[in-house]
């Protein structure tokens, strides 16, 4: 090797190292993300509930990080749910399904995309689920329909009220029609927690689409969603194809859905504990703050709409 094709090599090894980009992992191992004014620490952004301090963008967090903003850290109950047979269908595309499902638990240290959990509020006790977004999306199959119904059972036979913390694309492609079939399986639950008198509060955060929205995020006696949050069935650009229209800014956003009747109430991550104590005491008729058996008899006089402003 002659000095000229030294200079060569070294050359384009520099040239490598400056085109290479951080991966998925690099970037998820890393102390920084990034919001509106670009690179901002991690612990920072945690302090602040994950929220941008800037651009109030609500940065998606896991069911742990969740559950330690509503209840207090650690101060709730984590419930194992069942889990049907792995890869029913034998699915195999890139990678197996097997495979992914693997890489997904790794990842979550969930056995499958949702947590659910009995936790209080208020000296209310509530039954809870929440999806993780890196489980394969936070998309539903028969594991994470298992646990979305061990959960309402669980709030049936304790008289606890249901939250239900939606996020995820929709219904897991690698079990076709099997995670089809948890739109029904959800919404037949849902309409046992209604039976039983039960409330069934939503919180829809970024992003719940697809046959979650179509289903059990939909179905909720009061819908809150967090601000910013994608809110959809079908995606934006399918629909601008079907009904050749331009879309109306913030199309499928929490704000354009609450004006257009689909949410409730837009609450920030900060007052969503309070919030839901408020309703749940209405709701219950108790009084949230003192909670005596004479005031379990009295009438609440609070109205919903001044919860809701
Ligand atoms: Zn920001």
């Amino acid at each position: 090797m002659n000095w000229i094709t030294k200079i060569i090599k070294a050359g384009e090894k520099i040239k490598t190292a400056l085109h290479k980009r951080a991966s998925k992992e690099d970037i998820a191992n890393s102390d920084w993300t990034s919001c509106c004014k670009g690179p901002i620490l991690k612990k920072d952004l945690e302090k602040n509930l994950w929220v941008c301090p800037d651009c109030i963008k609500h940065h998606r967090i896991k069911p742990k990080q969740r559950f330690d903003i509503l209840f207090g850290k650690n101060n709730y109950e984590i419930f194992k749910t069942p889990i049907p047979n792995d890869d029913p269908l034998k699915w195999t595309d890139s990678k197996s399904y097997k495979d992914r499902l693997k890489s997904a638990r790794k990842k979550t240290g969930l056995d499958c995309g949702m947590m659910v959990v009995c936790g209080n509020i208020n000296n209310i006790k509530i039954t809870a689920v929440a999806s993780d977004f890196d489980f394969l999306g936070a998309s539903m199959a028969a594991a994470e329909g298992e646990a979305f119904l061990y959960g309402v059972q669980y709030a049936i036979e304790n008289k606890t009220p249901f939250l239900c913390i939606s996020a995820g694309g929709g219904m897991r492609m690698m079990e076709s029609l099997i995670s089809l079939s948890q739109m029904t399986r959800t919404t037949l639950a849902i309409n046992e927690l209604k039976k039983n008198n039960l409330p069934y509060l939503v919180c829809i955060t970024d992003p719940t689409a697809g046959g979650i929205t179509a289903s059990y995020a939909m179905l909720g006696d009061i819908h809150i969603a967090e601000p910013g949050a994608l809110i959809a069935f079908a995606g934006a650009r399918v629909i601008q194809g079907t009904v050749k229209e331009e879309l109306p800014e913030g199309f499928q956003k929490s704000e354009y859905l609450e004006k257009t009747g689909f949410v409730d109430i837009i609450v920030q991550r900060k007052d969503l504990a309070e919030k839901i104590g408020a309703l749940l005491s209405i709701l219950l008729k108790k009084n949230s703050v003192i909670s005596t058996e004479e005031n379990e008899t009295t009438e609440n006089t609070q109205s919903l709409s001044k919860v809701a402003s």
